[in-house]
């Protein structure tokens, strides 16, 4: 009975952080975003992140290995229509699928990734000026400069991508000098 309690009054909880438009808009997260952009709340003894619970609390418990993904390009909306359960490969897919610029549908190429990497850790512009200059969501600068994406791409996705491969071997000599 507890337990059924605790969940009911979180899912209020939850949703009294949120600010719901129509069925087709992104639901914005108004409490606790973090570093990623992600909203977070505190549930079941930790830091949950928010379209994680949305999910959650519309569809049941997230399976074992799935990921929840977004439609959207909008890591602050919990609106359950905008996301879905993926695999790791599509969490992936996903993220570079996002790196494509908006307006030209073209990809960021790996000296620009890296030139955005650059200016951002000597502070020469920042994540809202470099969307605009590049082409892509400030969630997407955000995530190149987290090392998120391009990372993973590093790691797997230069398999499905085949030329990333050349690329990668030369595109992350920073990441390869920290562990020196
Ligand atoms: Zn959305």
């Amino acid at each position: 009975m507890f337990m059924v309690d605790y969940f009911e009054r979180a899912k209020i909880r939850f949703w009294e952080k949120v600010k719901k438009d129509g069925p087709e808009d992104c639901w914005i997260w108004l409490s606790v975003i973090n570093h990623e952009g992600y909203g977070r709340l505190w549930f079941l003894g930790r830091f949950n992140q928010a379209h994680r619970l949305s999910w959650e609390f519309t569809n049941g418990p997230i399976p074992e290995g799935r990921f929840v993904c977004h439609k959207c390009d909008n890591p602050t909306c919990v609106n359950p229509a905008h996301l879905f359960l993926g695999t790791n490969e599509e969490n992936m897919m996903d993220c570079f699928q996002k790196g494509r610029r908006s307006k030209s549908g073209a990809r960021l190429k790996p000296p620009e990734v890296e030139e955005i990497r650059r200016r951002y850790s000597n502070k020469e512009a920042s994540s809202h000026k470099m969307a605009k200059e590049y082409g892509v969501s400030k969630t997407q600068i955000l995530r190149i400069v987290k090392n998120r994406c391009w990372q993973h791409i590093e790691k797997g996705l230069d398999l499905a991508y085949g030329n990333y491969q050349v690329v990668t071997n030369e595109r992350f000599p920073r990441t390869r000098q920290r562990h020196r």
